[in-house]
């Protein structure tokens, strides 16, 4: 008797990804078409784009049933989208991906191979990132260090959203109730049996990419702030040393005047001292800002995403529906 057929859902974000809808099913479909054995869903999310993606999407729906698309109700920005479409999946592993086809569809075989084989994660890690820009490697490179020195969690280096998850770990990544997300993070923190597969990343063909300067930058303080309280914790030692330090130079000062007499000059090590000393404390102050902003967002316990419709192929027809993120009772509409 044959084996039970199992199924893997492929979940990919699309935002403002037009000129790539098309592309991106021509390039998948022939693969999904090889695997022996394993049916497929495709979890398309659109992510609130502003240009025809959507459209393109609920048209790949009536061409190909395998495909479905959660539809968000704004621009919730990737990590979100990814939530979203993984919370849809019903497969027995999920593959998350990039709409871009940065992340290439010829590695699906082998992520399902070494999973056939036991792993319950199975890790793309990039071989290089020649396709990158000098300063987002550099600043990755940096990132990923300063990460893994402050955090408990050691994030993959070169590994991205693009891996596959068992059913086990995308069930227990559900748990992590967290608005502010940072996925590497939280995919790190799950833990379970992994294996490592290498690929080369390509260049993104058309389109541009939606992650750049601030926006980088808020994503890598995110990456810091929700898994260490380190950048916290660290000015109390600051404060102690410049108590310390200050101690002794008053210490010094006051010897002095008593050996030398008052000594009037010294305007400039007074600015200096008074300006570095605020400067440290709006710096801290910064930090706490950043923390406290967290708990603030995390206690409103506003909804992750917003979906605002489902489109899915049933008996050949569109079928949209309506649901939250822990709405189990679907609205057909
Ligand atoms: N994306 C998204 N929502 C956003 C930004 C990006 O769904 O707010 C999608 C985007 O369409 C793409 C993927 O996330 O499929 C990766 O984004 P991008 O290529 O811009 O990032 P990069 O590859 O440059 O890191
Ligand atoms: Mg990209």
């Amino acid at each position: 008797m044959s084996q039970q057929r199992k199924l893997v859902s492929i979940v990919a974000p699309f935002f403002n990804e037009g000129e790539g809808v098309e592309r991106f099913y021509q390039a998948l479909c022939p693969i999904l078409n090889q695997v022996p054995n394993v049916g497929f869903e495709v979890v398309c999310v659109d992510d609130g784009s502003r240009d025809d993606t959507l459209k393109k999407l609920i048209a790949l729906v009536g061409r190909d049933p395998r495909f479905r698309v959660v539809e968000l109700s704004r621009n919730f920005g990737k990590e979100a989208a990814l939530t979203a479409g993984i919370d849809a999946t019903r497969g027995d592993a999920v593959i998350p991906i990039d709409g871009d086809l940065q992340d290439p569809p010829e590695l699906i075989p082998t992520l399902i191979i070494e999973w056939q084989q036991g792993a319950e994660i199975v890790l793309a890690r990039r071989t290089n990132r020649s396709s990158d820009s000098f300063l987002k490697r550099k600043t990755a490179e940096m990132f990923y260090r300063f990460h893994s020195r402050l955090s408990a969690i050691k994030i993959p280096e070169n590994v991205g959203d693009f891996r596959l998850m068992d059913r086990l770990a995308v069930e227990a990544l559900k748990q992590f109730h967290e608005r502010q997300r940072f996925m590497k993070g939280l995919f790190a923190c799950v833990g379970f049996k992994t294996e490592t597969v290498d690929y080369t990343r390509n260049p993104r063909e058309v389109g541009t990419t939606k992650f750049s300067g601030l926006k980088l930058w808020n994503f890598a303080l995110e990456g810091i702030t929700s898994f260490s309280y380190l950048p916290l914790k660290v000015w109390t030692y600051i404060g102690g040393i410049g108590a310390l330090l200050t101690f002794l130079y008053a210490v010094f000062i006051i010897v002095r005047t008593l050996i030398r007499g008052v000594d009037v000059p010294g305007y400039a090590s007074l600015l200096v001292a008074i300006l570095f000393s605020g400067s440290l404390q709006l710096i801290s102050l910064g930090m706490l800002g950043e923390y406290i902003g967290r708990v603030y967002m995390e206690t409103k316990q506003r909804p992750i995403y917003l979906v605002r419709k489902h489109y899915e192929a049933s008996n050949a027809s569109l079928c949209p529906s309506v649901h939250g993120r822990d709405g189990g009772s679907s609205l057909v509409v």
